[in-house]
């Protein structure tokens, strides 16, 4: 799971996400009339952070920096978080992969003056909590762990859907328990548009939300999602694209391109709180079972991700995919004893530093680690 910032924000964390919501403003601009407003809010709270004289004083020159390092701006500078001095939130008038990233580990609000933005998404407005808790009350609203799963499992298997016609079918095939406004029309920014009014979306490989395409170019927002593609038009304009890979990452099939007019898709905070890091769940779950552990998701309505026992032996796992090894050692602080913290291949860097960083009372494994232990301990009780 990914968790964001535990207390008020420092002064540092509150320039960061005012550069964040600055940026995503900065982004909408051109069909959004509340955005250069937001712009200038941002501005504001920055130089409140800076202090008198120091760093960007107007909503242009704050759009210029954000096109620069964050850790050229005074305030970001000493937060001791290489990942966050290097990142670039703007490239031309569109928001980085690693923007969102960010925005989603350290979404968090500013205060009541100056969160009245509502037409902003909900990350750049509410903590990961906030967004996670209206998710989950409507899906542990029955109070059944099982209609949990199958509600929780739903939203990451169906990340996106043809239609709200498709998504209504489903869910009553299902019995899922879902929050209203969960679904929306997918972003213009994750669709193609063709002549004649055409549109496509295809979903990334990994968690089936609809990938970026920014020209021609087409990748999940989520970095550790390789996949990247360029589109190749039909010879009729009316025809289906296709997609060509270009990155050299594990083989996968390639993503067929489906009518974007009438799909829907869960919002961004869905996607990146309880979609992402579900898909890394279920894929430990798959194979996990494979190898044949018994495993159980989410157990206690989600008092930590996977339950994985073999004979009498129980292992209770928390899987952690965060962008900034830092926040994450910051929110691990205090954690139980009892549950294991296990680093996806993906992060599987992050182990070194959460090793020395941490107390030996918590224990952190990654995917290869665990998996070979389990594998170990199955053939032990055979
Ligand atoms: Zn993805």
């Amino acid at each position: 799971m990914t968790h964001s910032i535990v207390g008020p924000p420092t002064s540092w964390e509150r320039a960061l996400i005012a550069s964040l919501r600055a940026a995503y403003a900065w982004s909408v601009r051109s069909s959004e009339r509340r955005a250069m407003h937001e712009v200038a809010r941002m501005t504001g709270v920055v130089m409140a952070a800076h202090g008198p004289g120091v760093g960007p004083v107007t909503p242009r020159e704050f759009a210029k920096a954000l096109h620069g390092r964050l850790g050229l701006l005074p305030a970001i500078a000493d937060c001791g978080d290489e990942e966050i001095a290097d990142a670039v939130l703007l490239s031309g008038d569109c928001l980085t992969d690693v923007a969102f990233d960010l925005a989603c580990e350290y979404a968090a609000p500013l205060g009541e003056a100056i969160d009245k933005a509502t037409w902003m998404p909900s990350w750049t407005r509410m903590r990961a909590e906030q967004i996670q808790q209206a998710t989950y009350s409507a899906m542990i609203g029955s109070g059944k762990q099982e209609v949990y799963v199958d509600s929780r499992k739903f939203l990451i298997e169906h990340p996106a859907v043809p239609s709200e016609a498709d998504l209504q079918e489903l869910v009553a095939s299902t019995g899922a328990l879902l929050a209203p406004n969960g679904y929306q029309p997918i972003p213009s920014d994750q669709i193609h548009h063709v002549g004649g009014g055409t549109t496509w979306w295809w979903a990334c490989p990994t968690c089936r939300w609809p990938m970026a395409v920014t020209g021609n170019r087409v990748r999940c927002r989520y970095r550790p999602h390789t996949a990247s593609y360029k589109i190749v038009s039909g010879a009729k304009a009316s025809a289906r694209p296709s997609l060509d890979r270009i990155d050299s990452g594990p083989r996968v099939a390639t993503p067929v391109a489906q009518p974007g007019a009438d799909a829907v898709c869960v919002e961004t905070g869905i996607w990146r709180f309880i979609v992402v890091p579900g898909a890394t769940e279920l894929r430990l779950y798959r194979e996990l079972t494979k190898l044949g552990a018994a495993v159980a998701l989410w157990p206690d309505l989600d008092d930590y991700d996977l339950l994985v026992a073999v004979g009498i032996t129980e292992h209770k796992v928390d899987v952690k995919e965060y962008r900034s090894a830092r926040r994450l050692v910051d929110n691990l602080r205090g954690a139980r004893s009892s549950i294991e913290v296990l680093l996806p291949d993906t992060h599987e860097y992050q182990f070194a530093i959460l090793k020395d960083a941490l107390p030996k009372s918590i224990r952190v494994t990654t995917e290869r680690r665990f998996l070979a232990r389990v594998r170990k301990q199955l053939k032990e009780h055979r």
